[in-house]
């Protein structure tokens, strides 16, 4: 799958080989990671589920798509002793294998209570700003979702940063999950902290990121004036606006997620008062 061409020249994204599915690699002391085989436009090679040591068993971070392959993966890789399971957000491909991963071991479930969007997979535990799980601590960072954590395993600032921040593409932030006022609010908050590693759901690791999330953030000051200035000339239909902004999509669900970013920095223009729905679907400045 070509990835490339589409992204901004300008944003350091990582790529790396595919990788061997089903194996638990070690990224760095007690962490392994697992890559699901869901690949696809969304999600890069497939999604990441990471195993990270703890003192009471293995803790899960995000178990992935409900493909049994996978979690037979993940049962062999942690030899029985998974004690807890994290959820960095409600999208099938990281809550899947929740409910089959939960029954082969009994682990507690920690995540957002927003259980529409678990489906049948509810949390055990629901999830705080601030709350500890072993050595990991979960910072609320929505945007991508409204229901979004990070995990930080403190003393070495390691963050497993979910779809909040990928290292291949940028994160969607769709109007009907997400929010861009919230998701570039919590763009500011990892660039005030000063954690050295990323480890996300989709891509490769990434050292010393503050620079990456910086460029992150300019992406999307520089499509919301785009935005702004697409409207300077009259109101646009989202049609109108995808074509202009995004020339180069041409993959129908790359389009459509190009379209659902805009919906959501139209939607922050609107919550700031600079643009309004004038008709279903076409917008103008009024500011
Ligand atoms: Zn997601």
């Amino acid at each position: 799958m070509k990835h490339v061409a589409r992204k901004s020249r300008s944003i350091p994204f990582l790529t790396e080989e595919e990788p061997d599915y089903g194996a638990a690699r070690e990224m760095l002391p007690g962490v392994r990671r697992i890559v699901a085989q869901n690949p696809g436009v969304m999600t890069y090679h497939g999604t990441n589920t990471y195993l990270v040591e703890g003192d009471d068993g293995i803790i899960v971070i995000d178990p992935g798509p409900n493909r049994e392959d996978h979690v037979e993966a993940i049962l062999v890789a942690a030899g029985g002793r998974i004690s807890d399971i994290l959820v960095s957000h409600g999208h099938h491909d990281h809550v899947g294998a929740v409910d089959m991963l939960r029954a082969r071991t009994g682990a507690r479930v920690h995540g957002a209570d927003i259980a529409p969007m678990l489906g049948a997979a509810a949390v055990d535990a629901v999830l705080a700003d601030g709350a500890r799980i072993g050595l990991l601590r979960a910072l609320a960072t929505p945007g991508h979702t409204l229901d979004h954590f990070c995990f930080l395993r403190e003393g070495d600032g390691l963050l497993f940063s979910g779809d909040h921040v990928l290292t291949w593409s940028s994160t969607i932030v769709s109007p009907r999950h997400g929010d861009m006022l919230q998701y570039m609010r919590s763009l500011e908050l990892l660039i005030a902290r000063d954690d050295p590693l990323l480890l996300p759901a989709h891509g490769p690791m990434m050292q010393n990121p503050q620079d990456f999330y910086r460029a992150l953030l300019d992406l999307r000051l520089r499509r919301e004036n785009a935005v702004l200035q697409a409207l300077e000339t009259g109101p646009k239909s989202l049609d109108d606006l995808v074509r202009r902004i995004y020339p180069h999509q041409t993959h129908p669900m790359t389009i459509e997620a190009a379209g659902h970013n805009l919906v959501s920095h139209l939607g922050k223009l609107i919550q700031e008062g600079r643009v309004a729905e004038q008709a279903p679907k076409v917008w103008a400045r009024i500011d």
